[in-house]
């Protein structure tokens, strides 16, 4: 359960806020999540790690010298949206580039993948690590495909350590791509965790079993057994991580026992007694474990061992000091320590371009048919949410209504500020990304703005302009985010919807028409989609628990575009 909170939907920032405050010597406040009190040392590599909010320690805990640099803070599980990491990328870049690291979820890559391609064309260097230590959640000989989970800590600590040991961007980032490939996680988990507002868990394990392999979103395991005691768990992590570690000369290991939640540290410390003892003969030496709460998933009752194979200079950058809110080691940390911050980054609200009466017409309209998409899919939101929740995350209903509520104040703004049809959809495709992260966040942000960009501010949308801008959108989200058919996504009902319209185009019909028919195809498309078993995004780790069920984006898709159809149509 989660007790204490205001409202359940400025929760995140309310956390962060509320973090500053109990860091105010070693913490700013900066748009989109925390950087350094203090600004990066001139020509230092930043190092930027993020990813949802509700695991803290991570990612915020961890900015401080020796360590991370600075941290954007999505929603609940959530990734931050792109605008969020480049704004805190932007205060934390001081000369030196960035290494932008996270967990390997589809949301992540996409929105930290969007920010560093903004930044790249501001001349900034960036490098990008996305974490995948999680055994469970893919085959072995493709660790990089994996997702991270408290891996996150051992990879980003040797980043952090190398970086205020004077390493370059290129040094950081070959260390930390070492220390992932070296680094395996398995996790286990006894009971689900609780959204702030929701009455009950996103899941729940039964009553005296274990689910193995869970995710640290609760994503579902890869196997359930009967609770077992402190020792036979321990055996069963072990066993497990060591089955994958790689090989290496060293015996030497760092260790990580991480509490998810709601797990006791003296219940930690007794399933360590084993962990530490079945390592040991292994013959394998321990080196500084941590055993505590480091990446956790809100109030999840759960628990995950990590094991990171050592070589020296892995060693060395594992065992340098850190000070940061949740992690400190070493006693001072020495060093350049930084200068006292100048001006802080903001990002300004967008200008709004003069528009002709025609094409403010048009904005108008497509501020009406935007606020009918955000009541549909207020009305979608349980539903969405339950269909991600059997083989993803559970959040798919929250995104979609944040995200489309965002977009539709966001044209409704603009309308007021006199803009025409192409800057109302830039802008409601920008707030839809910013407001709702994750996977779905980036691409409907990205298809919302691709509308937009077909049309222009000094006249009319044309019936022609619509059937462009919608396939243009759609080959956007086909771009960005690499899926094919098949794969059950969204795209299984977006490309037979794009292909309707394709093959519409010369075609007599009106856009009305054209769209009424490719949304009866998207139907279908998303329809058949309970057959399949997911290969993309994060249901892909659990595929076969998806079969049965629709892919909850390719749902929202058909939904959204058989509403556009009925609204051109009236
Ligand atoms: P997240 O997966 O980050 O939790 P959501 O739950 O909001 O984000 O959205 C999940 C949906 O995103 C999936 O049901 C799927 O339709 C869509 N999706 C996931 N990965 C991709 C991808 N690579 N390309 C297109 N759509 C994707
Ligand atoms: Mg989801």
């Amino acid at each position: 359960m989660t007790y204490l909170f205001d409202d359940p939907m400025t929760f995140p920032a309310d956390a962060v806020e509320g973090l500053v405050a109990a860091h105010p010597e070693e913490l700013v406040r900066v748009h989109g999540g925390v950087v350094r009190a203090n600004a990066t040392p001139q020509g230092q590599p930043a190092l930027v790690v993020g990813g949802g909010s509700g695991h803290y320690p991570a990612f915020a805990g961890w900015v401080g010298p020796g360590f991370a640099h600075g941290a954007p803070c999505g929603n609940i599980f959530s990734s931050p949206s792109a605008d969020q990491v480049y704004s805190v990328a932007r205060n934390a870049e001081n000369g030196g580039g960035v290494i932008l690291g996270f967990g390997n979820y589809a949301g992540d890559v996409l929105h930290f993948g969007v920010a560093a391609e903004t930044l790249r064309a501001e001349g900034v260097d960036v490098r990008i690590i996305a974490v995948s230590d999680d055994i469970a959640s893919g085959a072995k000989g493709n660790h990089r495909d994996r997702r991270g989970i408290a891996g996150d800590l051992v990879v980003f600590k040797v980043a952090g350590a190398a970086i205020h040991a004077g390493a370059d961007l290129e040094t950081a980032e070959r260390l930390a791509w070492k220390a992932n490939d070296a680094t395996r996680s398995l996790g286990v988990a006894f009971d689900g965790c609780t959204l702030p507002g929701a009455d009950d868990a996103l899941f729940h394990v039964p009553d005296g079993k274990m689910a193995i392999g869970l995710g640290i979103h609760g994503e579902p395991g890869i196997d359930e057994t009967p609770l077992p005691s402190a020792a036979e768990l321990a055996k069963v992590l072990v066993d497990g991580v060591l089955k994958e570690t790689p090989e290496l000369d060293s015996q030497r290991v760092a260790v990580v026992l991480n509490g998810l939640g709601t797990v006791k540290y003296e219940e930690m410390f007794v399933v360590w007694k084993h962990v530490a003892t079945l390592l040991g003969d292994a013959g394998l030496t321990i080196v500084r474990p941590e055993v505590g709460e480091h990446v956790t998933s809100l109030d999840m009752a759960g628990l995950s061992l990590t094991v990171m194979r050592l070589d020296e200079e892995l060693e060395q950058h594992w065992l340098a000091p850190a000070d940061t809110p949740a992690f400190r080691r070493g006693g001072t940390v020495e060093g350049d320590l930084g200068e006292e911050r100048g001006e802080l980054f903001a990002p300004g609200e967008d200008p709004i371009p003069d528009a002709s009466q025609e094409s403010r017409g048009s904005a108008e309209r497509i501020t009406e048919i935007l606020g009918a998409i955000e009541s549909l899919l207020v009305e979608l939101e349980p539903e969405l949410g339950r269909m991600d929740a059997i083989a993803g995350d559970g959040d798919h209903g929250q995104g979609m209504a944040l995200g489309s509520r965002a977009a539709h104040a966001a044209a409704t703004r603009a309308l007021e500020g006199g803009a025409g049809a192409r800057t109302v959809l830039v802008q409601a495709g920008a707030a839809w990304s910013a407001e709702a992260g994750g996977t779905s966040g980036a691409l409907w942000g990205a298809a919302l703005t691709s509308v937009g960009s077909a049309f222009v501010d000094d006249q009319a949308v044309t019936d022609e302009q619509i059937l462009a801008a919608l396939v243009q959108a759609v080959e956007a989200v086909e771009r960005l985010g690499g899926a094919t058919p098949g794969d059950k996504t969204m795209v299984d009902a977006a490309v037979p919807f794009r292909e309707a319209l394709s093959a519409a185009t010369g075609s007599t019909g009106s856009a009305a028409e054209v769209v009424v028919a490719g949304a009866q195809k998207a139907t279908t498309g998303a329809e058949a989609t309970a057959d399949l078993v997911a290969s993309k995004g994060r249901a892909r780790t659990h595929g076969d628990k998806s079969k049965g069920t629709p892919d909850p984006g390719a749902v929202s898709f058909s939904r959204i575009v058989t509403l556009l159809g009925e609204q051109l149509s009236a």
